[in-house]
């Protein structure tokens, strides 16, 4: 027996002596003396003997991933678990994220997708009923529970009668088949109304999320209206204040540079309109580069953001971002999440376009070359296969506890960096600083939720 490359140790934590083990691949996550880490560091030399007082607990580690049997036994589990991200299909929800237009009544100043994707494309009613055909066929393929359309843009609300139009078809059939049907929508909130909510929650509305880039001073300079460039916070906060008492609302907000202090002023203002606290989710993220222009996809825009992902800075902002939340009442997430670019996944969500190219990565928009695929063929193209060959954590160290988190990270870093979507976009120095800090705030979070762990001593 052996401890698992994939377990983590963090010691002196809890308390002075003792330690967390958290394993990459299952998440387990236990809490041992420091008595018993000494055991455990000696496994592989240790004899029958000298093991059989702690039989009960190995076992019940070996079950939990944190020891296994030997290098083979790692390697086996790890590459079913490989397997099953890749090729699994999630039959709890199949979400699909719809375009209604490439249109948008905003004119965001760091926005790249009039040069990318071109304007005044709206989804028709024809082209609707062939993708709401494909979606019919994957949601019995998979033989999911519950199927989600996502709006998106552009503003997915400058074509309404295309959303009246799926959601209330899509309700009807879902509920004739036994299958649950939801809708989320991507705004940036100005026709939001309450009347359009209303509205829409008859055809399954259930959650949306708007775009807010800090208090009116900045988000008018950002995010100011087409053709008048007036403001436009006013009317995006008129519609979110009655929308949180009505459906989950979540605020997407996000920062440049090492610059944060916008979003903890938005924290302030949402709070002092009584809207913070009714958010479902308070979401942030630095600005990203995008691809570049149609067919030159190699010539990116906003690379001055590329300082965002400087390690220290990434991790300080969001280290403070989180404490200013906590200080607030808003609950923040560990961040130790399992993840594998959807680009990678064969039944990934897909993001279908206004003309029914289907994408799995919604910064390839725009791209027609990107696309995996058209609702009117019932397979995936080459495109999918290349994306699906795609397996740079192969490249990585061997040593590396993080693959399972991290899978070598999002596809389009590794363009950005190498010009090459398969190449491996490393962040262990950026991992190494903040794994041990995630690993502390999944304790106290699971501790809190009273799913306590095992502790084997
Ligand atoms: S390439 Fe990056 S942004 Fe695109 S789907 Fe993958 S992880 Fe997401
Ligand atoms: S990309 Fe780097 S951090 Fe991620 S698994 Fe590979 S070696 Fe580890």
């Amino acid at each position: 027996m052996k401890i698992s490359k994939f377990s983590i140790f963090v010691d002196g934590y809890p308390e002075a002596h003792e330690s967390l083990v958290f394993n990459t691949r299952t998440h387990a996550l236990v809490k041992i003396s420091s008595r018993f880490k000494d055991i455990l560091e000696k496994l592989e030399e240790a004899n029958y003997q000298e093991l059989l007082p702690y039989e009960d607990k190995l076992i019940h580690l070996h079950k939990m991933g944190i020891v296994v049997l030997d290098e083979a036994d790692d390697h086996e589990r790890f590459e079913r678990f490989i397997d099953r991200k890749k090729y699994g299909v999630d039959t709890k929800d199949f979400t699909v994220t719809l375009l209604t237009t490439y249109s948008c009544n905003f004119a965001c100043t760091y926005c790249f997708e009039e040069t990318t994707r071109g304007s005044g494309q709206k989804m028709t009613k024809e082209t609707a009923d062939i993708v709401m055909a494909w979606i019919k066929k994957r949601v019995k393929r998979y033989q999911v529970k519950q199927c989600t359309i996502n709006y998106y843009g552009g503003e997915p609300l400058l074509n309404q009668p295309i959303m009246e139009y799926v959601s209330s078809h899509m309700q009807e059939w879902c509920y004739s088949q036994g299958v649950q049907f939801r809708v989320n929508i991507q705004t940036n909130g100005a026709l939001f109304t309450p009347e359009f909510i209303d509205k829409h929650m008859q055809w399954g509305l259930e959650s949306a999320r708007i775009s807010l880039d800090g208090t009116k001073e900045v988000h008018d300079k950002q995010r100011p209206m087409r053709g008048t460039g007036g403001g436009t916070f006013d009317v995006v906060m008129k519609n979110l204040i009655p929308a949180v008492d009505k459906i989950k609302m979540s605020i997407a907000a996000g920062y440049d540079k090492s610059d944060t202090q916008g979003i903890v002023d938005l924290m302030d203002y949402l709070d002092s309109v009584g809207v913070l606290k009714k958010l479902d989710k308070f979401l942030y993220s630095p600005v990203h580069p995008t691809l570049g222009p149609k067919d030159h996809p190699e010539k990116l825009e906003g690379v001055s953001c590329m300082s965002n992902y400087e390690t220290d800075n990434l991790l300080s902002t969001s280290t403070a971002i989180k404490k200013a939340m906590e200080e607030r009442g808003l609950s923040s997430k560990s961040g130790l999440s399992t993840s594998m670019c959807p680009l990678t996944r064969e039944a990934g969500s897909p993001t279908i376009d206004t003309n029914g190219l289907i994408f799995k990565c919604n910064s390839m928009l725009g791209h027609p070359d990107l696309a995996v695929g058209d609702v009117r063929e019932d397979e995936y193209n080459k495109k999918q296969q290349e994306f699906m060959a795609m397996e740079p954590f192969r490249d990585c160290d061997d040593d590396c506890a993080y693959k399972p988190l991290c899978n070598t990270g999002c596809r389009l870093f590794g363009f950005f960096k190498h010009g090459d979507f398969s190449a491996k976009s490393c962040t262990r120095e950026y991992m190494d600083k903040f794994v041990p800090g995630a690993i502390k705030k999944e304790y106290e979070l699971r501790m809190a939720a009273k799913q306590t762990s095992v502790q084997p001593a």
